[in-house]
C-alpha cells in the first residue's frame, strides 16, 4: 500500500494506522453530514459573491485614506449577504477577535449602559475589555457597567435570573457561542435563537451581540438568521480560511454597524475611511474556502475525540455529541501525555515541524504553558495548533486545520509520540 508507506515515511507505525483506520471508518456518516453542511456553504458564500458582482478590480489595494475602496466596500457587501446582516464591517485594522469585539462593544455602548452576559463569563481577553478585570482603558473607566448570569449546572440557560438581571440600564447582551476554554457546552445556533427571542420578549430594544468566534460555517445558519443583531469574529479564526493575514469582521444591523464604524475609525469619517493595503484578495479567497476548511477542522476534532476516548481518555465534547464550534479539548491526567500531544501535532506541521515545543511561563496564565502550532499566519487557529495549561487536570485543546488530512496526521503524529513514550498502546485494546 503506497498509502501506508508514505505514512510510514513520516513515521507513522502500522499499529497507530490500524487503530486510527478503524475509527475512521466509524465516521463515515458523521463525515457525509459535515460535507453537507460544507457544500451548503460553500453555495451561501458563492451566491453572495455573485450577487455582490465580486469582480478581479475588487482584489486592487488602496493606500494613505483609502477613499473609494472598491474592494474593501465590496468585500463588505459580501459578508452582509453572506450572514445575513444589513451591513458589514470587515477590516485589516480590525487587529483580531478580541479588537472587533472591542469596537463593537465600545461604538454601541455609552456612559451608564450595561452589558450583560446570560452564558456565563466571556473570553479571558474580554474581561480587560470590560473591566471585570481592572485595566486602562476598559469600559468600566467609561462609566459602563458589566452583570454576568451563569448556565445552570445542566448547561440550560437560568432564564429566571435572566429575565431578574435585565434592567432599565441594560443597552447590551453578549452571548459568547463557543465555550472557548471554559467547561460549559458551546451554544447551538438554535439555542442562541431561543435566548434571543426570551431577552427579546423582555426588552425589544436591546442589543443582542454574538461573540461568533470559532462558531462560523459549522452550521447552515449563523445567529444573524436567529435575531442576532451583530455577530463578531476573528479572520484568523474560521471565516479567513487560513489565507487571510489579519482581520476581524462585525455583521449586523446597520445602525450598529455605523457605530461601531465611528468608533473604529472616527467620528464623522466611519466606513469611508481605510485603505486595504492589498490584502482584500486573501481575504475574499480565505472566505471562499472557509466552509471546507473549517469541514476539516471539524473531521479533525471529531476524528481525534474518537480516538482518544477509544483509548480511555476524557473528551470533551465526546465523540458522538453534535458540533457548534471547531475546538476539542483531550485529558491525559499527567503532563507527559500534555507535552507529547503537542510535540506531535508540532511534528505534524508544513511549517516549524523541526522545532519541539516546551512548556514555559506566559503572560497571563497561572502556570507553564505548552503551545504547538507551525502556521503560515502567526497565531492562526484556524491551522491546526493546540495548547495544554501544564497543571491538573492535564488537558490539552487544540482546533483547526486547513485540510482533513494534515488534521488527520497531526493525530497520529500525536498518537505516535504518546505510544512511543509508553503512555498508550493503540492495538492492544
Ligand atoms: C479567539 C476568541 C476571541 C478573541 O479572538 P482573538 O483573535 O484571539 O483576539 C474571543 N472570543 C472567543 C470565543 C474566541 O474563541
Amino acid at each position: 500500500m503506497e498509502l501506508t508507506e508514505m505514512y510510514g515515511q513520516l513515521g507513522i507505525s502500522g499499529q497507530v494506522l490500524q487503530f486510527t483506520e478503524e475509527v475512521e471508518r466509524s465516521l463515515k456518516e458523521r463525515f457525509q453530514a459535515i460535507d453537507q453542511v460544507a457544500e451548503y456553504n460553500q453555495l451561501k458564500v458563492i451566491k453572495a459573491m455573485q450577487e455582490a458582482r465580486v469582480s478581479d478590480i475588487h482584489f486592487a489595494g488602496t493606500t494613505g485614506y483609502g477613499y473609494n475602496d472598491m474592494g474593501r466596500d465590496t468585500l463588505e457587501e459580501v459578508y452582509a449577504r453572506a450572514f445575513h446582516g444589513e451591513d458589514a464591517l470587515v477590516r485589516p485594522q480590525l487587529i483580531s477577535g478580541t479588537h472587533a469585539l472591542t469596537v463593537a462593544l465600545a461604538g454601541n455602548l455609552r456612559p451608564g449602559d450595561e452589558i450583560f452576559s446570560p452564558v456565563g463569563k466571556p473570553y479571558d481577553t474580554l474581561e480587560e475589555v470590560i473591566g471585570i478585570r481592572d485595566s486602562v482603558g476598559s469600559l468600566k473607566e467609561y462609566g459602563i457597567t458589566y452583570r454576568q448570569v451563569d448556565l445552570l449546572e445542566n448547561g440550560d440557560f437560568d432564564y429566571e435570573n435572566i429575565r431578574k438581571a435585565i434592567n432599565g440600564n441594560t443597552k447590551l447582551v453578549e452571548i459568547q457561542r463557543s465555550k472557548g476554554y471554559a467547561t460549559r457546552p458551546t451554544l447551538s445556533v438554535k439555542r442562541i435563537g431561543e435566548l434571543i427571542s426570551f431577552i427579546k420578549g423582555i426588552r425589544p430594544d436591546v442589543i443582542c451581540m454574538v461573540d461568533n468566534c470559532y462558531g462560523e460555517f459549522v452550521e447552515t445558519t449563523e445567529p444573524t438568521d436567529v435575531g442576532a443583531d451583530m455577530i463578531v469574529g476573528s479572520l484568523i479564526k474560521n471565516p479567513g480560511g487560513g489565507l487571510a493575514p489579519i482581520g476581524g469582521y462585525i455583521v449586523g444591523r446597520k445602525d450598529c454597524i455605523e457605530r461601531a464604524a465611528y468608533r473604529l475609525t472616527a467620528p464623522g469619517l466611519g466606513k469611508e475611511v481605510g485603505a486595504s493595503l492589498g490584502v482584500s484578495q486573501s481575504l475574499y479567497q480565505g472566505l471562499f474556502l472557509a466552509p471546507t476548511v473549517v469541514a476539516g477542522a471539524l473531521k479533525g476534532a471529531i476524528f481525534a475525540a474518537n480516538v482518544y476516548e477509544k483509548l480511555g481518555f476524557s473528551v470533551v465534547p465526546n465523540g458522538r455529541e453534535s458540533r457548534h464550534d471547531i475546538i476539542q479539548a483531550i485529558t491525559f491526567g499527567t503532563a507527559e501525555g500534555v507535552i507529547k500531544f503537542c510535540e506531535g501535532i508540532q511534528a505534524a506541521a508544513p511549517v516549524d515541524s523541526f522545532v519541539t515545543p516546551e512548556p514555559w511561563a506566559m503572560p497571563g496564565y497561572d502556570s507553564d504553558v505548552i503551545m504547538a502550532a507551525g502556521a503560515f499566519v502567526q497565531g492562526s487557529s484556524i491551522e491546526l495548533s493546540a495548547d495544554g495549561p501544564i497543571k491538573p487536570p492535564y488537558a490539552v485543546y487544540f482546533q483547526g486545520g486547513l485540510t482533513w488530512y494534515h488534521a488527520k496526521l497531526g493525530i497520529l503524529m500525536s498518537l505516535q509520540k504518546l505510544s512511543d513514550a509508553g503512555i498508550v498502546f493503540p492495538g492492544k485494546m
